[in-house]
């Protein structure tokens, strides 16, 4: 039969975002879609699906309309309507989170109704509907997001720490969301007084018009936002990931496609550190560089669509590796039973020594240099610590926002510990300096940051400028403290691996001195801490996987 195009538009036209955010199939794959779904003829006004519900089925439209729609002040706003061969379905289908938005016939109408198993045969089964389908359900979230829809609204001061963390959640999350600055913006007080709350409550997160949560942390908020999903206690994985930095997502892309029933564990949210950062150029084939959180989001709905369970805001507090199956306890008391595990819970950020610096974290101390903190050092000077290449990453994309950027090393320079490019790029930037031989040796402000000494450390003379925002970028430790006593770590406390207590070496280079257990990317002592190697160790680690649990095979 001949294959009809799918859509008509000129590629070139601004209406193809839209024509693949919303396509129509063609009806030769209306056809072969008709043979994993059974065919429903539903009066006008059927509800087909409702926010805040799991487990929604696939719906295709064969004849008539259905509408999807939001609340906008309790009323419901349709926000888009789809026509004969098209589909409903969000990334929700590849999860079994809350759906967003809801759905109803808007005319009397006939629907191929798909059930998520099915769905799942159907994208595998169908490569070239199930590109099409993947491709709209990531651009339905992308315009969910960017138009706040179906998402919460989050209210508070924008400079709080608390507001700041809820934000970090919600944007590495990718949950859609709007901020109400209680500072700046004059429609948040209307807000207050619709939910009768007042100023010390602040931040709150209105997740929908019944539930509005007071400074949660970030495991309540993922309960009420339905990133969460509830697990089977009793339920043995064949493996759990712990961490979803590139290295874990890397291993559960390769582990669930390779047929492996297969879980990971998220303490914050995917990506890990490279999630944060604002552009990785050195991944092999994005020349122009991607941003952390896009290549992650990736890599989440990637492992999701073969078949993976991301369980996120639940972080593994120990590991009981007496037995077998492994047992990892999470933070919120639940048990996942595991035949192997993979530690790639990488490294977490080192501070500065230096008064009042706890009572600054969140507060114009920084980790990270995404677009979120780029903006509030717009027009300001800004400060970068450190000489390695994320310093230089930071202080380069800072440049472009902040009125100039500041960076301290205590070294006399950076070509040792810097990629030469940046080092250049910072010696030409008129707007960033670089100190040698400094260190910080004062913050001061009232609520937040408001100036920061530094001192050269050769003669002892500081320096106290204006700076609301200090980049902290001296390297990172291990997260290794949940698996005290069951592995053998280095005198840095990372995890070896490839060679016995004994010394003898073994049959994998990612095997860690207890048989099964497993550690990839920064975690794993001697790794290069880098986006490629990690994501390199994640995806070779499954064969070893393999071999574990079928030793004869
Ligand atoms: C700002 C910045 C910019 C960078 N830029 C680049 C770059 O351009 N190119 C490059 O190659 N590299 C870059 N890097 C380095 C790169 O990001 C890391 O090498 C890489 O992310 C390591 O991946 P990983 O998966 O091993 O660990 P991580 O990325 O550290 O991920 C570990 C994950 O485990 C989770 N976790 C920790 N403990 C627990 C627990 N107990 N339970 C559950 N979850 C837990 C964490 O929340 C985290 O998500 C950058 C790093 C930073 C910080």
């Amino acid at each position: 039969m001949a294959q009809e195009p799918i859509t008509e538009i000129d590629p070139a036209s601004p209406d193809v975002r839209q024509a693949q955010t919303y396509p129509h199939l063609n009806r030769e794959m209306m056809e072969r879609i008709a043979q994993y779904g059974a065919e429903e003829a539903l009066p006008a006004g059927t509800m087909l699906f409702e926010r805040g519900q799991r487990s929604i089925d696939f719906f295709v439209l064969v004849e008539g309309s259905i509408e999807l729609f939001d609340y906008d002040r309790r009323q419901p706003h349709v926000f888009s309507t789809l026509e004969p061969r098209q589909f409903t379905g969000e990334l929700h289908l590849f999860n079994d989170r809350q759906v967003l938005v809801s759905g109803r016939t808007g005319s009397d109408s006939r629907i191929i109704r798909i059930r998520r198993s099915d769905f799942r045969r159907l994208t595998t089964g169908e490569p070239d509907i199930g590109e099409i389908v993947m491709r709209a359900f990531v651009l339905r979230r992308m315009g969910l997001i960017r138009h706040g829809t179906g998402g919460a609204i989050l209210i508070g001061p924008s400079h709080a720490a608390d507001t700041l963390r809820l934000r970090r959640f919600l944007t590495r999350n990718g949950f859609p969301h709007r901020v109400l600055d209680t500072d700046a913006d004059p429609a948040a007080d209307g807000f207050l007084d619709c939910f009768s709350l007042s100023a010390d409550e602040l931040p709150v997160v209105v997740a929908d018009c019944r539930n509005v949560l007071r400074n949660p942390n970030n495991a309540e908020l993922a309960d009420a936002l339905g990133l969460s999903e509830t697990l089977d206690p009793d339920h043995a994985w064949d493996v759990a990931i712990v961490g979803a930095g590139p290295a874990g997502l890397a291993s559960a892309v390769y582990a669930a496609s390779e047929g492996l029933d297969t879980i990971v564990i998220e303490g914050m949210a995917p990506g890990g550190q490279a999630g944060t950062s604002s552009k990785i150029e050195n991944y092999l084939g994005f020349p122009t560089g991607i941003s952390g959180q896009a290549l992650a989001g990736r890599a989440q709905i990637q492992a999701q669509k073969f078949g993976a369970h991301l369980e996120i805001s639940r972080e593994a507090e120990a590991l009981d590796c007496s037995g077998s199956p492994f047992r990892l306890r999470l933070d919120d008391g639940q048990v996942i039973k595991a035949r192997s595990v993979v530690v790639a819970t990488g490294a977490r950020y080192r501070t500065l020594d230096v008064a009042d610096y706890a009572r600054f974290e969140g507060q114009g101390i920084h980790y990270a240099a995404t677009a979120m903190e780029a903006q509030l050092c717009l027009g300001q000077e800004a400060i970068v610590v450190g000489g390695g290449n994320s310093a230089g990453q930071a202080a380069m994309f800072l440049s472009r926002h902040a009125a100039h950027v500041h960076i301290l090393v205590r070294a006399g320079g950076l070509a040792a510990t810097m990629s030469d490019y940046l080092v250049q790029r910072i010696a030409q930037s008129p707007r960033c300096t670089l100190h040698t031989y400094s260190e910080i040796t004062g913050l001061d402000g009232e609520e937040r940051l408001g100036s920061v000494t530094w001192t050269d450390v050769r003669n002892g003379t500081s320096e106290t400028r204006p700076v609301c925002n200090v980049f902290v970028m001296i390297g990172a430790e291990p997260n290794t403290a949940w698996l005290d006593g069951c592995l053998e770590l280095d005198d840095q406390r990372f995890v070896c691996t490839g060679r016995a207590a004994d010394g003898t070496p073994l049959p994998s280079p990612y095997m860690t001195t207890k048989p099964g257990i497993f550690a990839v990317g920064d975690v794993r002592s001697g790794s290069i801490k880098r986006v490629a190697a990690s994501v390199g160790e994640g995806s070779v680690v499954v064969a070893a996987i393999h071999k574990f649990l079928h030793p004869e095979g």
